[in-house]
């Protein structure tokens, strides 16, 4: 399913797609929290796919990985330690492998979503990316065939379900049911995150 070459079509894509909803993203921000959800992860990514463009890849986790530190040392705020670590358990889970299946990258995904879960402590219905990673890492991680348009489907959504949502966990937390009626900038990033995926594994 998933190989160093689609894997590094994957962060281009959505590098791509960062930079063009760089303003949606923010305004999302600006709406239940301090409007530089776009700008950090626009920064972050457009840096990610330098570092990885500078290289060539024998190994899933040494990309993953270049694509963690990355993420950590320029994203800031609550997305950049998240994002970093679920990079980060990509990165040890395909350790020294070119190529993977089915089952070898729902595991990865699935330790980045707990790693996740550890750091950020939100749960699903809490109005953040987790709410986004669970059903999609559920999907991948299910019985049945996988498919990149099903994928997309379910992040997109659960992405729009935040909507409704009360924010529990990060910024928007503070706004209480004032969050609810926006969907989730980091929802709508990691929508981004699994649409592109998506593509890449057809
Ligand atoms: P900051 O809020 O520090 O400015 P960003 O704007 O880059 O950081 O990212 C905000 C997003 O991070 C939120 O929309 C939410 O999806 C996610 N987030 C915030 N806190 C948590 C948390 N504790 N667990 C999971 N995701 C979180
Ligand atoms: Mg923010
Ligand atoms: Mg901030």
């Amino acid at each position: 399913v998933l190989d160093v070459e689609k894997a590094a079509r994957w962060i281009h894509r959505l590098n791509g797609k960062i930079q063009e909803q760089k303003q949606y993203l923010t305004d999302l921000d600006q709406a239940i929290g301090d409007g530089d959800h776009g700008i950090n992860l626009a920064r972050g990514f457009q840096e990610a796919a330098n570092a990885i463009s500078a290289n060539s890849y024998q190994d899933l986790g040494a990309l993953c990985k270049d694509v963690a530190m990355t993420l950590i040392g320029k994203v800031g705020g609550a997305s950049g330690p998240l994002y970093g670590t679920a990079f980060m358990k990509l990165s040890m889970a395909w350790k020294g492998q070119k190529e993977i299946d089915r089952e070898a990258m729902a595991k990865g995904f699935k330790d980045a979503l707990e790693g996740l879960k550890m750091r950020g402590k939100a749960q699903p219905g809490d109005k953040t990316m987790i709410d986004v990673w669970e059903p999609a890492v559920a999907y991948m991680a299910g019985e049945g065939p996988l498919n990149g348009e099903e994928l997309a489907s379910v992040a997109k959504e659960k992405m729009e379900g935040t909507k409704e949502l009360e924010a529990k966990k990060g910024r928007a937390a503070y706004l209480g049911k004032r969050s609810i009626g926006h969907i989730d900038p980091g929802a709508a990033s990691s929508y981004l995150l699994f649409s592109t995926l998506a593509e890449v594994i057809g």
